[in-house]
């Protein structure tokens, strides 16, 4: 995603903290105790939501952060994986196979492990600020917001894909057996995503205008991403979980390869570069919600006792 949808996406992951965790989902059928559990995240969902308003002045950079500062874009903001569907008879090219059936080869990005890993150090940072005061709030907020852009990156197709890197000629670690995309649809399906978001975005000041083609009009896909909550229809497309088990690793795992079957619909396997612009707009809504409500489970899974 690019910079602009980064910031706006935590906006919104921010604003619907509250409301959206009205829908919390919960892999267990209790009842009752599901009754209370709603009531206490969303108790905790106000609070966090609170203190990450407070911190409102940093979303632009630490959004962006992990592209710009950190730059460890092809370690950990990717999670390519591949299927028999698309390559057949190629498992011999995966480092590891998730479900049986969604291989990972050599250097397809570590996303859910960054997730995992940066979730825990920033649930620790808390319990080191409560205990000694050795970190500020101001820096676990921080961290809030930068983990953000991961999870974003988890929802796109591109991201989770491996026919999105087409091996070089003597590339020996891909399987070629099978058709990948023309390298340019990652980033001009992104800039469709922004040049959507950018009219939005200003209009509710969420950005400020700073490159003369930031200020253009609304595109025809600007209404698929915009989430106003006010209005009870968008509410109810915030669907946060509590994660199964507790186990953050996996529920991002599992994320990753909902996106890749994302990715085999948008990037037909007999012609992926003929992506399918009738369902995008569909998709893409359903990426916004999902992306929006995955801020929330993950935000209050760290912000949750341990
Ligand atoms: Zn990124």
């Amino acid at each position: 995603m690019k910079h602009n949808t980064h910031i706006y996406l935590a906006v919104k992951g921010i604003e619907f903290l509250y409301e959206g965790l009205g829908n919390l989902c919960y892999a267990e059928s209790n009842r009752k105790a599901f009754a209370s559990t709603i009531t206490k995240y969303r108790r905790r969902g106000k609070t966090l939501q609170r203190m990450l308003m407070h911190y409102q002045n940093v979303i632009n950079e630490a959004t962006w952060a992990p592209d710009d500062i950190l730059n460890d874009k092809s370690q950990y903001h990717t999670f390519k994986l591949f299927t028999e569907r698309e390559f057949q008879n190629s498992s011999n090219f995966a480092k590891e196979t998730y479900k049986g059936t969604y291989h990972r080869a050599s250097g397809g990005g570590g996303l859910p492990y960054k997730v995992d890993h940066l979730a825990r150090v920033i649930s620790d940072m808390d319990k080191l600020r409560r205990y000694n005061d050795r970190c500020s709030m101001n820096q676990i907020m921080y961290q809030y917001l930068m983990i953000s852009h991961y999870i974003v990156d988890a929802h796109i197709p591109m991201h989770c894909d491996l026919r999105d890197d087409p091996p070089s000629p003597n590339d020996t670690k891909k399987p070629k057996n099978g058709l990948y995309y023309s390298d340019s649809l990652h980033g001009k399906i992104e800039q469709l995503w922004e040049d959507a978001v950018n009219p939005i975005a200003i209009g509710e000041d969420i950005i400020e205008v700073k490159r003369k083609n930031n200020d253009l009009p609304p595109t025809d896909l600007s209404q698929q991403i915009q989430f106003n909550v006010t209005n009870n229809e968008h509410c109810r497309e915030i669907k946060p979980y509590v994660i199964p088990e507790d186990n953050l690793m996996s529920y991002m795992i599992d994320l990753c390869i909902q996106t890749k079957e994302r990715a085999l619909l948008l990037f037909p396997i007999a012609a992926p570069s003929d992506w399918d612009k009738e369902l995008f707009p569909t998709m893409t809504r359903e990426i916004f919600a999902q992306i929006i409500s995955n801020l929330i489970t993950v935000w209050i899974w760290i912000w949750g006792e341990k």
